[in-house]
């Protein structure tokens, strides 16, 4: 399998290049096409199979070529932890490269003001932690409303750390015409409660 086949745009070929990659891991050989064609998608794999590629590549196309509203977010990108979210962002900076696409990280232990200023300024793309998503939604400085495309990170590990009726909360608060997308390393019967109630007819990938 190649990457050019998988549906990407050539600007995403490009960065794939820049980025050194040969040829698709298993996890971007499945999951690409499948969200470049909206459906849900469940992935079980783990931490270094590439499964961050393989959601941020296909939603930088999607919301590059999607049209554009008013700058609102219209994708939300969820991690565990504040670690994790950086590194996803630092993935989408490195991935977006091409694209005119604006980012807020939201997480804990960083000035709510600088992240407000950049939620003001207009951003295509939230990665949050659960906790600082609530916050910042509470305080009505997010609209969520046109977040028509999610991804659940590291869904077991969410689970561990007690966010799972903050995802709910979450959820409910998304449009319910949505593309959704689920990975965890493992499928305990709580994440798979979340993701029986949230997702619609996902295609499932085990890696
Ligand atoms: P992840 O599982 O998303 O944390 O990715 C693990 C590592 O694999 C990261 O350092 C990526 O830069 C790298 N990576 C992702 N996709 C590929 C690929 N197709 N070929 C080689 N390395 C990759």
């Amino acid at each position: 399998m190649k990457f050019a086949d998988l549906g990407l745009s050539q600007e995403l070929l490009q960065s794939v290049e820049a980025a050194g990659y040969d040829e698709p891991t298993p996890i971007q050989a499945q999951a690409i096409p499948s969200v470049l064609m909206m459906r849900d998608l469940i992935g079980i794999a783990q931490t270094g199979t590439g499964k961050t590629a393989s959601f941020v590549l296909p939603m930088i196309d999607i919301l590059a070529h999607g049209r554009r509203r008013a700058r609102m977010p219209r994708s939300l990108i969820l991690e565990p932890t504040r670690e994790l979210a950086a590194q996803v962002a630092e993935n989408f900076e490195k991935y977006g490269t091409n694209h005119d696409l604006k980012m807020a990280l939201l997480i804990g232990g960083v000035q709510m003001a600088d992240q407000v200023k950049a939620l003001d300024e207009g951003v295509d793309v939230l990665i949050a932690t659960p906790g600082r998503l609530m916050d910042l939604f509470e305080r009505g400085k997010i609209l969520l409303t046109g977040c028509d495309l999610l991804v659940i990170d590291e869904a077991d590990r969410m689970l561990d750390m007690g966010f799972i009726p903050d995802i709910e909360t979450i959820c409910e608060k998304l449009p319910t015409q949505r593309q959704t997308l689920l990975f965890s390393a493992t499928m305990p019967p709580p994440i798979k409660k979340l993701a029986d109630r949230f997702l619609t007819n996902p295609k499932n990938i085990e890696v």
